[in-house]
């Protein structure tokens, strides 16, 4: 049996309301993601909000090497399309604006790329990186009339919940930014994701379990979850090396997981569980864990006792 068809079949066992499935029943097929790098800046490192950027960020750990904003949006598409095919036989996909801030940009450009990139035939739609300081109401709007004939799903980056944490990790903007943001685009057809990073030093275990029950209320339907990684050329990794803390162990990880899904609310759609910098970068936490181990890990663990997302609310 190929890796693609084991993962699709655990995918039926899973005790958390994974991405790949819930795609697959909106569209009766596995929905993959094509990256693309459309060349967009940060305004927490260009001057704009702060200068330095997240504390944690390099961007070289979460944007594929295939992805180059040296080419057009359309080329990038057509070059992942073809791989995916071949691969998984995939037909439909989703177009993932990933690396930076993807909504930094006048409305009439955004309008240009999202569309170059919808023109394709087997896209189905778009996820959208962005903070939450970067959208406004005419952007929302833009959104809002995709959303009409396309899945749109708009990703912020929150991090955490806690603005100590925010003010610690450089994040240049508040909770309560978040909340203005979730705000604007609730109830507008526009599917809404958070994406949380648990591990940080400013935090307790129970701090970031309590993110599970505040992200619950809110009208967050996609979520991503890592852990803290310590990267390479980030602020984050010169406070490691001066004055190491501690990362999540792999076990503590998966337990922690389980913890936190089984808090989280049944109707949230995990889109990740966890995050993978490229081994030459990454510091700490060294797991040498494949995907595949990780995720099967998490379905055993979760099985034998007996967990499951929401269990606990
Ligand atoms: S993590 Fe995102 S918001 Fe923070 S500096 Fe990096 S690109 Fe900007």
């Amino acid at each position: 049996m190929k890796l693609t068809e084991i993962l699709e079949k655990k995918a039926i066992t899973k005790r958390y309301n994974a991405f790949g499935q819930h795609m697959k029943a909106l569209y009766g097929q596995l929905v993959y993601k094509v990256n693309v790098d459309a060349g967009f800046t940060c305004p927490n490192r260009d001057g704009t909000v702060a200068l330095g950027g997240c504390i944690y960020c390099n961007n070289d750990s979460f944007r594929p090497e295939a992805c180059t904003s040296a080419e057009s949006v359309r080329h990038q598409i057509e070059r992942g399309i073809p791989y995916l095919r071949s691969r998984y036989g995939a037909e439909k996909f989703i177009v993932y604006f990933q690396p930076y801030t993807n909504t930094y940009k006048s409305v009439d450009v955004l309008e240009r790329l999202y569309r170059e990139a919808l023109d394709n035939p087997g896209v189905v739609g778009l996820a959208i990186g962005t903070r939450p300081d970067c959208v406004d109401e005419k952007k929302i709007a833009l959104l809002e009339r995709l959303a009409k004939e396309y899945f749109i799903l708009v990703e912020y980056g929150l991090q955490s919940i806690y603005d100590k944490t925010l003010e610690y990790i450089n994040r240049g903007h508040t909770y309560a930014c978040f909340q203005h943001a979730l705000d604007m685009t609730a109830e507008r057809g526009i599917r809404i994701g958070a994406h949380i990073i648990l591990g940080f030093s400013t935090e307790t275990r129970e701090e970031m379990l309590v993110m599970a029950d505040e992200l619950s209320r809110l009208p967050i339907e996609y979520l991503k979850i890592h852990q803290l990684q310590v990267v390479k050329n980030t602020a984050l990794a010169d406070l490691f090396i001066t004055r190491p803390f501690p990362t999540f162990g792999y076990c503590e990880w998966i337990e922690m997981l389980a913890d936190f899904l089984e808090r989280l609310s049944p109707h949230i759609v995990l889109q990740r569980v966890f995050a993978s910098a490229p081994d030459d970068i990454l510091i700490a936490p060294i797991w040498n864990k494949t995907r595949y181990q990780l995720l099967s890990d998490l379905d055993a663990y979760m099985e034998q006792r007996n967990g499951f997302q929401g269990k606990k609310r």
